[in-house]
This record gives structure tokens, sequence and C-alpha cells, in this order.
């Protein structure tokens, strides 16, 4: 064992991860800590991050929101949610020494007054604790408020990094915009401010293991790249289905819907990666210019395209694991006539040499039957029928992101017996099996990776103004053509019977919700 793994909590060495140097001491100050985001995520993976032994022993978390909260309320709020979580330390308890490290502050988020107080109250941490100077400003807050803050940053100069060996770095949260023109005047906004490379764009999907293992999978072994092409893949599901319904959320659901909630964000990062070409290294420049190529390389959506190839649907009620559910309409805080969209189904092309001819099906909704994330990648079927009448299945290569993160290959065996029958097996390999319980939570990866100051995992202004260029034109399609009927499929199904035909049409099917 090194001396560091024997110097770190049993928890990490019983988790087998631990950082084998912890990151450059900072100040992270969270606007919105008072929230569901700050309470539900943010301060689990920052404690995971510290008994993990990720984080400098002298960080300091400063809360910034509005409502009135002392230090010690603040504490006392995040223990509960730590608890919650199920976040303990080495003896199965709390290990009170992370909430030390917290401090709040209370202001309004425009009040200029409030961040010359933060900056006095940050050059204190930084003289009593020796933080180097370093800062992370992570925006949690309703979207409509990152430009006051941004602004404020800027304007009291807590945007600079305060010598010239500390960094200062803004993390922001999704959604980033509300389609492509509100993305673009945002970015502005935040490069009047800051550099683009002190940015980071935060989408927590790309923070799993199962997502980057995705790189590994196609760039670190010899065998699927090969493959990966028009030549060998017949066609791709991505699907991201959720069994909740919009829960706390309504108020931002009702305007945003399945498609810029979903769609633009996380199931086209997933996009990317599937398509991508290999970038030189593994590092965050060469990374986002493979990405942005495949969306600058997806057919775009003119107004016939969306009719044939995009599916909405909404839930109406119905039973979600042998649970009544009320339908999305008859949710608190949604209007009773709502055309928001809670599914979508879409066929998507790739204009390029390594795609051309090969559909990509997105699937992404709420109240679901089951919740499941998973790439799915459907290889030709084999062309000379040897076995006659037998019919061969294709062979899947699955990528599943959530529940139980893994990979699984299904290929044709010979039934036992006398007669020549083929049979579908796979082979799995599941993290939790292979890797035992240390698996990160997303958000604990992306805050790590912004402290180190990797930005591969996030991002780019261009390519967030990318994805809304393509899903644009569907919502202006549909703002001019009225919703279906809706409700269109009852809560704890599959989706609406639309969704079915458009693959059908095509002489595929969706993989069952497993
Ligand atoms: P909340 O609605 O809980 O807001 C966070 C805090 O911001 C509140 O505690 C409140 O603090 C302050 N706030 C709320 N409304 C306003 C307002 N109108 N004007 C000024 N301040 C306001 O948000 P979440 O924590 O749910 O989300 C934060 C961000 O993270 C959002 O951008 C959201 O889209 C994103 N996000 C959230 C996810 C989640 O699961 N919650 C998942 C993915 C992204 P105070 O009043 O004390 O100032």
């Amino acid at each position: 064992m090194s001396s560091r793994a024997a110097s770190v909590s049993e928890k990490a060495q019983a988790d087998n991860y631990f950082c084998e140097v912890p990151n450059d001491p900072c100040a992270i100050v969270m606007f919105g800590a008072s929230g569901d985001l700050a309470r539900r995520k943010l301060l689990p993976a920052l404690y995971d991050l510290a008994i993990h032994a990720c984080l400098a022993p002298r960080f300091r978390l400063l809360g910034f929101a509005r409502t009135e909260m002392t230090d010690d309320a603040f504490r006392d709020e995040a223990r509960e949610s730590l608890s919650k979580d199920g976040a303990k330390g080495n003896e199965g308890t709390l290990d009170g020494d992370f909430l030390k490290h917290l401090q709040y502050f209370s202001g309004n988020y425009d009040d200029s007054e409030a961040y010359a107080r933060l900056g006095r109250k940050l050059d204190q941490l930084d003289q009593q604790g020796g933080l180097g100077g370093n800062r992370l400003f992570y925006l949690a807050t309703p979207p409509e408020v990152y430009p006051r803050i941004v602004e404020q940053l800027g304007k009291s100069g807590l945007a600079k990094p305060k010598t010239k060996d500390s960094w200062a770095r803004i993390i922001i949260e999704k959604p980033f915009g509300h389609d492509r023109d509100s993305a673009q005047e945002l970015n502005q906004r935040v490069l009047q401010v800051f550099d683009e490379s002190q940015v980071y764009r935060i989408d927590h999907y790309l923070g799993k293991e199962t997502v980057q293992n995705l790189l590994v999978l196609r760039f670190g072994n010899g065998i699927f790249e090969p493959l990966w092409n028009r030549n060998y893949i017949d066609h791709v599901q991505i699907t991201a289905a959720e069994s909740l319904g919009v829960e706390r959320r309504a108020a931002f659901y009702e305007s945003a819907g399945a498609m810029r909630d979903m769609i633009q964000s996380h199931v086209l990062q997933l996009t990317s990666l599937v398509a991508m070409e290999a970038p030189a290294t593994f590092e965050a420049t060469p990374v986002r210019n493979e990405k942005i190529k495949v969306l600058q390389s997806i057919r775009p959506y003119r107004e016939d395209i969306v009719a044939k190839s995009v599916v909405r649907g909404q839930y109406g009620p119905g039973s979600v694991k042998g649970t009544s559910v009320a339908g999305y309409r008859e949710e608190p805080g949604v209007k009773p006539r709502s055309s928001t969209e809670t599914f979508v189904a879409m066929k998507l092309l790739v204009d390029n040499w390594r795609w051309s001819g090969v559909p990509f099906y997105l699937r992404t909704g709420k109240r679901l039957s089951q919740p499941e994330t998973e790439i799915a990648i459907a290889f030709k079927r084999a062309p000379h029928v040897v076995f006659h009448g037998e019919a061969v299945e294709p062979n899947w290569l699955v990528l599943n992101i959530q529940p139980d993160e893994g990979i699984s290959l299904s290929f044709g065996a010979k039934a036992p017996g006398s007669q020549m029958h083929i049979h579908p097996v796979t082979m799995d390999f599941q993290y939790r099996r292979a890797f035992g319980a240390g698996s990160r939570e997303a958000y604990a990866t992306l805050i790590n990776d912004c402290i180190r100051g990797d930005a591969t995992l996030f991002d780019r202004a261009d390519s967030v103004e990318a994805a809304w260029a393509l899903v644009d034109p569907i919502l202006e399609s549909w703002r001019n053509d009225p919703a279906p009927p809706f409700p269109n499929y009852a809560a704890g199904s599959e989706g609406p019977r639309a969704a079915d035909e458009l693959i059908a049409s095509e002489w595929r099917r969706w993989r069952p919700l497993a």
C-alpha cells in the first residue's frame, strides 16, 4: 500500500478510490446554496470528495443566497441533507470535520455591496486558511439569475484570478439558455467577464462513469473501433427513460419540456460521444473539437422532416410499478390544458463518411414503465443465413448508464440439443461487480475536474449553441403546429403509439424498457 493510501480514510480505502494528490486549496462559493440542487447533489458531492481525500485539507465552502442563515444553521441543513443522502464517514457516521469547512453568506444576487463584502470575506479566508487565492464560483440558482451574478462578479473584480499563480473558475448549471439566441446572449455576457478557459458549463450526464467509459471502450480497445461505422452498424438507439413524473420542478418543466430538458443537453451529448472521431489526445480542446463536428454534421430538421421524424407525447394518469399516479396535467403547478411534451422520440441522421445512412433513434420521457438510460448499438445481421429457417438476431452492444452501470454484448449461441437452434445470449460487464462500490457520483467527478482545471467533460460555448441550433427548428415547428391530442400515453407505459410507428416504419423496433 502506498503511503498516501495508508493515510486516507478507511472509507476511501474500502471504496477503492481516493485522490493520489489532493487538489489545490480553494474557496468554493455556491450561489443558490439554500436550494434543492445544493442540498440534494452538490453538498453530497463535495462531502464525497472530502472523505476520499480529493479536496485539499484547507478548502472552504461558502454558501451564498438571499435567505438569512447563520453558519451553524447552514451546517445543520448540510448535516441533514448529507444524512438523508446516506453519505457516511469512516465509522458509519457523518464525518463532522467536513462541516467545519462550511460557512454561509447572505446577500442579494444583484447587490454590489454584497459582492464587495464577499470579496473581503474571501480575502480573509485566504489569509486564515492559505487558500492561495483560488476561487470556484458555482451558479446553482434559477437560470434567470445567472447574468446578474456574472455581471456582479465582473464589476467586483472577483472574476479575475487574484494573483498570477491563482485561478478563478465558474461552473454554470444547465439549462444554458432557452434557445439559441438566449444561449448566445448568455455566452456573450459570460465571456465579457470571464475567459472561456475559466468557464465550466456542466451537464452532469458526462460525469457518469459509463459515459466516460464509452470513450475507453471505443478508443482504448482494438476490437470495437474497426466495427464502429456504417459498414457494420445498422442503427443506434439512445434511451433516457424516467419513471418519475415532474416532481417539484413543474414551474421549470412547463416552460422547458422534454426537448429542452433532455434532448438538447444530455441526449445530444451522448450522441456526440457515440458518433465522434478519435481525438488526438484525451484533453479538453481535442475532445470538444471532435464532439462539435458531430453536432455540425447532423442533418438539420426542416419542417417536413420534423413531421416525419419527431414524435412528442404527454403522460396521462396510469400506474407505475403498481402505484396509481396522476397525469401530467393533474400535477401541482401544471396548467390543466398544458401542451408541454413529457416525451420525445426522434430519428437523427449524421451526414458524414462514418455514419451516412445509419439512423440514430433517440427517446426520452417521464413516467415511463422503468427508469433506464442506455446506448444500444445494433450491428447488421449476418448476411448469409447458413442455418436454414433460423431467424438470426442482430448483435447488440448495450451500454447501461443507469440504473445498473455496465456493458453487455449479445450474440447467437447454439442452444443445447440435437437440433441447430440459435439462441441469443449476452456477455455482461457490471461496474459494481468489477470495481466494487466505488463508482463516484457524477457531480463529484465534475467538481473535482473543475478544481483540477480539466474542462474535457464540460460544454464549450460553441457546442451549446450548436445543440440549440439543432432543436430550435423542431420547437419552432411545434409552435406552428398544435400538439397532438394530449395526453397520448399512460403513465407506466413505454410511450405513445406514434413512437412505435416512427421506428416500425423502418422495420425496426424499440428495445423494451427492461
Ligand atoms: P431552486 O429553485 O431550489 O433555487 C435555488 C436557490 O436560488 C433558492 O434556494 C433561492 O435561494 C434562489 N432563488 C430561487 N428563485 C429565485 C429567483 N426567482 N430569484 C433569485 N433567487 C432565486 O433551484 P434548484 O436548486 O432546483 O436548481 C438550481 C439550478 O440547477 C437551476 O438552474 C436548475 O435548472 C439546475 N438544475 C437543478 C437540478 C435539480 O435536480 N434541482 C438538476 C439539474 C439542474 P434564496 O431565495 O435563498 O436566494
